[in-house]
């Protein structure tokens, strides 16, 4: 019996767009670097009742009754995430990566506060002080970037900015850079401005939690994350502390004998439900317990050096076809590749792909002279093909394929060159099912 029976029969219209999606996972090469395959277990619990109750609170403190079951499950979620990251504080409600930096910001911040990001256009994220984002418009923003001929964050050039805006708050982390972040050169000039740090580590959560990059905890106030990047689980956020601290705003708590200066865990908690969420996805904090229980796994730290090293080789293989990739090459899982010398921009790169059967994002590249609808790079991931069991020939096979396309995009033969290559994708995918992830109908 398949999976979704009972939803074919009184909505065909519904299961139709899953069984579409499901074959366009099953068949075409997944590179979105954001990306990836849950295991069927956390797709189990994200489809369990858990998502008939309401849960307002936390663990033993809830403002519902009837919560001893989806209590066991945060619970397994927050102690496992400790072990996970090595942390003494989580709060695993944050419905997306979104909302986590929503509530750090709120619970530190007063509106108008003095900010510094990542600048979008340079691989940050919008919530980091984007004009168009909350982040941008209730606080004063102010994003650094990365030097124009390294494409590397220029660490001279954060200080300098942080000694002249005297930020409260100092972002670091990003969605479209392929180097990693320097936390204690940022907690220094953190401490030197009197600013607090918070690492945003969406993008290469699992690999830290695998110990294949380096842990952000202790250089960090706060640390955020997503749920289903290199992490592998449910769509969602977390927020995490390596050590609890004093609330820095000084927001009291009556007690029996007077008033005490709250915990920062007492903030953040506050800040998340009622601050700005109501009810916790229960059945999505089931899923992200199963996730971080495999992440425990040591076949999970295989996973995550084979991320590695796949986008390493990939890289290489760019580089060797004449590619040029923003800050020169890879140390995570993704790499951002500046089409101009070949005379494509990111939206016809991104459509061509398509019609191979490779999805990749379009991507503004710094200092990029096009529209952020048209852009000049592409993003490339390997977290997803390397669910798939795709190792490092497959890699360099991809980044072949992908400069056969890219190649042919201005010929006349175009159409017939992805036709070829969209083929041989789906002969790829088909070699490397998702046993036990992904894909399930
Ligand atoms: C993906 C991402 C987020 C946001 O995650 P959503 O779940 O889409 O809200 C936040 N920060 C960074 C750096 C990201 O890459």
């Amino acid at each position: 019996m398949m999976k979704h029976d009972i939803l074919k029969m009184q909505d065909p219209e519904v299961f139709a767009s899953i069984t579409g999606e499901v074959r366009r996972q099953t068949e075409t090469l997944e590179l979105i670097a954001s990306e990836n395959f849950t295991s069927r277990a956390v797709m189990e619990a994200c489809g369990s009742v858990m998502t008939n109750k309401y849960a307002e609170g936390y663990p033993g403190k809830r403002y519902y009754g009837g919560c001893e079951y989806v209590d066991i499950a945060e619970n397994l979620a927050r102690d496992r995430a400790k072990q996970l990251f090595g942390c003494e504080y989580v709060n695993v409600q944050p419905h997306s990566g979104s909302s986590a930096n929503m509530a750090v910001l709120f619970s530190v911040l007063k509106p108008g506060d003095p900010i510094m990001g990542l600048d979008l256009s340079h691989g940050g994220h919008l919530t980091h002080g984007s004009s168009v984002n909350f982040s941008g418009q209730l606080f004063d923003a102010h994003s650094y970037g990365v030097d124009r001929e390294t494409g590397i964050i220029d660490m001279n050039k954060v200080e300098e900015m942080a000694m002249q805006v005297r930020p409260k708050l100092i972002i670091a982390g990003a969605s479209a850079y392929s180097q990693g972040f320097d936390l204690k050169a940022f907690r220094q000039i953190a401490d030197k401005v009197g600013a607090l740090l918070m690492a945003d580590v969406a993008h290469p959560a699992g690999l830290m939690a695998a110990g294949v990059m380096p842990n952000p905890m202790e250089h960090c106030h706060f640390v955020t994350t997503t749920t289903h990047k290199t992490l592998r689980g449910p769509r969602g956020g977390m927020i995490m502390m390596g050590k609890d601290f004093e609330n820095p705003l000084g927001i009291t708590i009556k007690t029996k004998t007077g008033s005490r200066v709250k915990m920062m865990s007492e903030v953040m908690d506050a800040e998340v439900m009622p601050g700005i969420q109501g009810g916790p996805l229960m059945h999505i904090i089931a899923g992200k317990a199963v996730a971080f229980g495999e992440a425990l796994q040591p076949e999970f730290k295989v996973y995550a050096q084979q991320v590695k090293d796949n986008a390493a080789a990939m890289a290489a293989r760019f580089l060797g076809l004449g590619y040029h990739i923003v800050s020169g090459g890879t140390k995570n899982h993704l790499m951002l590749l500046d089409l101009r010398n070949k005379e494509v921009t990111g939206k016809v790169a991104e459509n061509l792909l398509h019609d191979a059967g490779i999805t990749v994002n379009k991507n503004m590249v710094p200092f990029d002279d096009k529209s952020p609808f048209v852009t000049s790079g592409i993003r490339v991931g390997t977290p997803a093909m390397t669910t798939r069991g795709m190792k490092v020939a497959e890699s360099e096979q991809i980044a072949g394929l992908i400069d056969r396309v890219i190649s042919a995009a201005n010929q006349p033969d175009i159409a017939d060159v992805c036709k070829q290559v969209k083929a041989e994708i789906r002969e790829l995918c088909l070699s490397f099912p998702l046993d036990g992830y992904g894909p399930l109908i």
